[in-house]
């Protein structure tokens, strides 16, 4: 029987949080789990196209891995690709297991087509409410499993030790003091940061505060530059951001522009179902081309009874604005919508910052290269996560090995106010605007000399004081930009029109750490 320090502390009830608090008590230890909301506001209830895996009977996880390579423009780490994709289908037992009811036919799981997926191998529940259906499942079993669980508690800050790994702070009400956590070693699963541009599909607890909460704490990030934008979210004005899953063009939809014409057919060989970026800036370029504030996606020539049998939620939500997408052309536009980059981890899901773990879209795996591919981030949600539970309860020796080029940053100590009027807002203008779809040097200088004068102003000025969600915000809004700023040529879904090309020399990860942090690697 393992015998850790502590309870095992996961933040973050999303499916990759979730599904590590459940392995762990599978497997012996009595973890802690919290998150800053209710343990049903998450990410993962959004997802909507489903999980991939090489299960179908003309698949394999070799070509489910060459498709993941081939998404992520030179950048994907190779053993965590393989991982990710070779341990896919004994992840997806696990949630069969649990009791998660996907979608079949004829008694067999049914498969979905996905852009940039060469096979259907995109598994879906509830038609097109995945996210929900996982998350739901898991929510039930952490609780049959009488897992603690503590809504509304926020981890605040994490302090590395010398003798007992990372100490956490939380704290149960935003803006209070926060609580020293006597934990053993704590997982983050915070999730990404869609939330801080002011067009996004997230939901509003997708602030990135792992992030900034990690590199205070002098973990090393990486990846922070490539923010993958969804290309096709409902465009209406004063409307919620709702995405329109990419498995309605996986099944026939095409995008059209005000005047009907099909933009995408020459620009990509696979047209619409080209990857992500490159249909996501196509329809940047299209809006900016004619003034009109969107495109259409085309789903009239998908037979009606499989649209609405395929896309309930979609169609639902269509609905109440008067649409059927049957008949109609559906107003979208791209948005913010996945941190691909993160705090570094191994293939154990170890930080480097001893004591501290991180899996699901919080965590940098090297998995996505520069580009995630569809379907993939809940995935690695799972395949990570339990690759966390196992190390914690059976630890193997590792070392994460330095990335090629690492940018050390400094960040102003200010006068330690959370309330800084239009703060926020102000960060989701600045990342729309100058660290958006299309960049170019001016436009994140200036975004970064923005940011700092904010930062200066919500940085609690002495060191034991805790930053708030505020400052958290400013800080990871920070980060991307400066290493959107270093990264000088266009990759992925980096995308800088004062450096457009692709280019070798750059075919390395950025990393990212604090300017008093500790060396990393040999
Ligand atoms: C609209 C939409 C559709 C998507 N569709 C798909 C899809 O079809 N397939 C796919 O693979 N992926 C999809 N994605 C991406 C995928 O949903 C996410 O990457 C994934 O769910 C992230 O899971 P997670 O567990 O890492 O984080 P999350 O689900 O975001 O959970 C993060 C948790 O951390 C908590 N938290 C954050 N900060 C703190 C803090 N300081 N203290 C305490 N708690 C904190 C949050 O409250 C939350 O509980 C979609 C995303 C969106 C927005």
């Amino acid at each position: 029987m393992p015998t850790p320090a502590g309870r095992p502390l996961v933040v973050g009830t999303g499916i990759a949080g979730l599904y590590v608090a459940l392995r762990l008590r599978e497997l012996g230890l009595r973890p802690t789990l919290v998150t800053k909301s209710r343990l049903d506001e998450a990410t993962t209830r959004y997802a909507q196209g489903g999980i991939a895996a090489a299960i179908g009977p003309d698949d394999s996880p070799a070509l489910h891995l060459q498709d993941t390579i081939r998404a992520g423009a030179g950048l994907v780490d190779l053993p965590a690709a393989r991982a990710l994709t070779f341990e896919a289908p004994a992840r997806i037992a696990d949630l069969v297991r649990y009791g998660v009811p996907f979608d079949t036919v004829e008694g067999q799981i049914s498969l979905g087509r996905e852009a940039a997926h060469s096979r259907a191998r995109i598994l879906h529940a509830g038609g097109d409410a995945t996210g929900l259906s996982i998350e739901e499942t898991l929510k039930r079993r952490v609780l049959d499993a009488g897992i603690e669980v503590r809504e509304r508690t926020a981890l605040r800050g994490l302090r590395s030790t010398a003798h007992h790994g990372v100490v956490a702070f939380v704290s149960s009400e935003a803006g209070r003091g926060a609580e020293e956590l006597d934990s053993g070693p704590v997982v983050l699963a915070t999730g990404g940061t869609g939330s801080l541009y002011r067009q996004s599909s997230n939901p509003s607890v997708a602030t990135g505060e792992g992030v900034a909460i990690a590199f205070r704490a002098g973990a090393l990030l990486t990846d922070m530059e490539f923010i993958q934008f969804h290309p096709t979210v409902f465009w209406r004005e004063g409307a919620p951001r709702f995405l329109i899953t990419e498995a309605v063009r996986g099944e026939g939809a095409v995008l059209r522009n005000e005047a009907g014409e099909r933009f995408l057919v020459g620009q990509h060989r696979d047209a619409e179902l080209a990857p992500r970026d490159v249909v996501s800036r196509a329809i940047d370029r299209e809006i900016h081309r004619t003034g009109h504030p969107c495109v259409y996606l085309d789903a009239t020539g998908i037979p009606r009874d499989r649209l609405f049998a395929r896309f309930p939620s979609v169609c639902r939500f269509l609905a109440t604005y008067g649409l059927d997408p049957s008949r109609d052309w559906i107003p979208v536009t791209p948005v913010a919508h996945y941190m691909i980059g993160g705090v570094t981890t191994d293939l154990e899901g170890r930080t480097t910052l001893r004591g501290l773990y991180a899996c699901g879209e919080v965590a940098s795996t090297g998995v996505h290269g520069a580009n995630r591919l569809a379907s993939n981030s809940l995935l690695e949600g799972l395949v990570f996560g339990e690759r966390v539970a196992r190390q914690l309860v059976h630890p193997v020796a590792g070392r994460i090995p330095a990335p090629a080029r690492t940018v050390r940053i400094d960040w102003p100590a200010g006068s330690g106010r959370e309330d800084v009027p239009g703060a926020v807002d102000r960060v989701r203008d600045l990342l729309w605007d100058d660290v958006g779809i299309v960049r170019t040097g001016a436009g994140l200088r200036a975004a970064i000399e923005e940011l700092s004068q904010l930062g200066g102003s919500t940085e609690p000025g002495r060191a034991k004081d805790l930053a708030g969600p505020v400052a958290n915000a400013v800080l990871t809004a920070s980060i991307v930009a400066r290493a959107a700023l270093v990264r000088t040529e266009s990759r992925g879904a980096h995308y800088r029109s004062d450096f457009p090309n692709r280019r070798p020399v750059w075919r390395l990860h950025i990393g990212i750490l604090r300017k008093e942090a500790p060396g990393i690697g040999p």
